[in-house]
């Protein structure tokens, strides 16, 4: 776990941005099959804080109530998923991919192993290449991202 005091993050636009003051307690993923869904990948990657812990520094998440136990958070201008929290508790659990430096926190337990997708346990193995190795169509250069880029 970090020892990092002050966390930042958001979306990919910017439009919606956080700040976490003080150590993440816990750090997860969750292979179920709404967390699948969620955020449109094998799994979610969150981190736990106190719900007083977390500012939204800029904006604010359009939420999705996904059952009656739970609260998913995105932005609704690029839709970015940011956050899960169970509404009755006092934590909230942003994605830990959406952190400024996104390996500032690991996490340290798997949930609901019983959905894990079967290639997730080949990733390791398969054949990887960088960006410069094999880029995007008009080469990796002529890419003019659109993406926020906190400044510092
Ligand atoms: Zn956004
Ligand atoms: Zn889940």
């Amino acid at each position: 776990m970090s020892e990092q005091t002050t966390l930042t993050g958001g979306c990919q636009c910017g439009a919606v941005r956080y700040r976490v003051d003080g150590p993440p307690h816990g750090a997860d993923i969750c292979h179920c099959r709404m967390c699948q869904r969620a955020v449109s990948q094998p799994f979610m990657a969150v981190f736990q804080v106190k719900r007083g812990a977390l500012t939204w520094t800029a904006g604010a998440p359009k939420t999705y109530r996904s059952s009656n136990v739970a609260e998913r958070g995105f932005c609704a201008d690029c839709g970015s998923p940011l956050y899960f929290r169970y509404v009755e508790l006092d934590h909230i659990g942003p994605m830990i991919a959406s952190l400024d430096d996104p390996n500032a926190v690991h996490p340290t337990q798997q949930y609901a192993v019983e959905s894990r997708l079967a290639w997730t346990d080949t990733l390791p193995s398969l054949p990887g290449k960088t960006i410069e190795e094999d880029p995007p169509p008009g080469g990796a250069e002529a890419i003019a991202s659109r993406q926020f880029e906190p400044k510092g």
